[in-house]
């Protein structure tokens, strides 16, 4: 692990964003809230930073390849609607579920089609440069001229692997040389198109990161993020093709962070759910966005998250005794940075030094490598502590949740618990309870207490309430 320090005043932080073709899903939004958490732990170590997020809304072609149609012509066809309404309409949803999500807006989202111009001139002066060859498919990068190309990716390029994903292009000279432009078919015409010195075509799509990030943070900037499938493609070609335009001997970016994947294991989270579920998904069954949230911060961002309904469930219920738990410590103060955490610590009844020591712990563990399943255990401890005051807790359930983002100082419990009616269930579900309402009168019937309770509390689990009335066992949903 290396220690993060600042080249400039202000960080430079680009974060790889949405192609928008298609809903974002759960598995998607977790590159943008890990990005999120970055934002804020820089913010709490006092650093100012410049943070963009880029919207592909053209250039990325079907399988991540660098031939055939690019995503969002075929979500176009598919929804026989024009490419710029696809874009819109799915930019839009993604705003959605980052705002859902409490993820701190970006100072910049960049649309790739409206950096075409200079992502030729990229591509221009990579070709002046002597690192490209014309195909009749386009412009490639020679990776054959990029000294460690791969390095990030700790990739064996002798053994060149060809990636699935990686197709077979007709004249390419390296396996691993990609498009920089990629032009038209004779005969086909590219919904999306711009001329070029290369023909008529469209970029290619680690064109636009360079060209983007570049505009909007400068040639050089401290941090790149993305989720950890950029790593041995997109990422290791944006290097390649950055330090050939720059050539100054520099590396281009001084920090990549990349999240793991989160694994769906066939978590039925509704009815409507395709393979991937997405944020509505979980919202309409229930579940707050802000259990979700919490859900992804229980993990680690480097580690493998396993998706599952318990998962969520036990996610949802933390989140409604954090809520009910800090509702009477309201209003909280607002704690963004260590040092005004350590000074409203401080100040809280002459120095409380319970929270003084909870807001170090803090700081310890978003300082090695944002540790926020610590972050969380940190929270529940303090919750916990008789010695603490309770202006003291304050500055420590602030500070937490400035790091955290989990909307601990307004979100409304009843918001939380959003009752699910029983009109929501399917008869299934229906029949479930009502089956296990029976075993338990007959567990009560046969005096088999131990029985009835278990029934009970696999009742409670399903969100479940028996009451007994004097007509039997009734039943609803909490
Ligand atoms: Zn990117």
């Amino acid at each position: 692990m290396q220690d993060f320090t600042p080249s400039a005043d202000v960080v430079g932080l680009y974060s790889c964003g949405p192609t928008v073709y298609s809903f974002p899903h759960l598995g998607n939004m977790r590159a943008y809230v890990f990005a999120d958490v970055l934002r804020r732990a820089l913010r709490w170590k006092g650093y100012p930073v410049r943070h963009v997020t880029n919207i592909t809304d053209v250039g990325h072609a079907v399988a991540d390849s660098d031939t055939g149609e690019d995503k969002l012509e075929v979500a176009a066809a598919r929804e026989r609607r024009s490419v710029e309404d696809i874009a819109v309409f799915y930019t839009k949803a993604f705003f959605d579920d980052l705002a859902a999500l409490n993820v701190l807006p970006a100072d910049e989202y960049p649309r790739a089609t409206a950096y075409v111009p200079l992502m030729v001139e990229f591509a221009a002066r990579l070709e002046e440069r002597g690192v490209t060859y014309r195909l009749p498919s386009g412009l490639y990068f020679d990776t054959s001229k990029s000294p460690g190309y791969g390095t990030l990716a700790m990739m064996d390029v002798a053994g060149q692997r060809e990636a699935a994903r990686v197709d077979y292009v007709e004249g390419r000279k390296n396996k691993t040389d990609f498009a920089l432009w990629r032009a038209e078919e004779q005969g086909v015409r590219r919904a999306m198109r711009w001329d070029s010195p290369w023909g008529w075509g469209a970029p290619g799509w680690h064109l636009e990161c360079s060209v983007m990030s570049m505009a909007l943070l400068g040639e050089h900037f401290d941090i790149h993020t993305g989720g950890v499938d950029h790593r041995e493609l997109h990422h290791v070609n944006e290097i390649a093709q950055s330090e050939a335009y720059l050539d100054d001997g520099l590396p281009w970016v001084r920090y990549w962070l990349h999240n793991e994947f989160l694994v769906l294991n066939n978590a039925k989270i509704a009815k409507s759910a395709g393979p991937v579920p997405r944020l509505a998904d979980l919202t309409e069954a229930g579940y707050h966005p802000m259990a979700y949230r919490l859900f992804l911060l229980g993990g680690h961002y480097r580690s493998q998250l396993d998706f599952t309904t318990q998962a969520v469930d036990a996610a949802q219920a933390t989140l409604r005794r954090l809520i009910a738990r800090v509702e009477p410590l309201r209003p909280l103060p607002v704690v963004t940075t260590f040092e005004g955490a350590v000074q409203a610590a401080g100040d809280a009844v002459d120095g409380d030094k319970a929270a003084v020591g909870y807001v170090e712990q803090l700081d310890a563990a978003i300082s090695a490598d944002l540790a926020t399943p610590k972050i969380l255990a940190i929270l529940q401890e303090s919750l916990r502590d008789p010695d603490i005051s309770q202006q003291g807790l304050r500055v420590v359930v602030a500070a937490a949740d400035g790091l955290l983002g989990l909307r601990l100082a307004d979100l409304d419990l009843r918001d939380v618990d959003r009752r699910r009616s029983v009109s929501d269930l399917d008869p299934a579900e229906v029949e479930q309870i009502e089956r296990l309402i029976v075993d338990r009168t007959q567990a009560r019937k046969e005096r088999d207490w131990s029985r009835a309770d278990e029934i009970r509390a696999e009742l409670e689990k399903l969100g479940v309430q028996v009451t007994d009335t004097p007509a039997g066992p009734a039943w609803e949903l909490r």
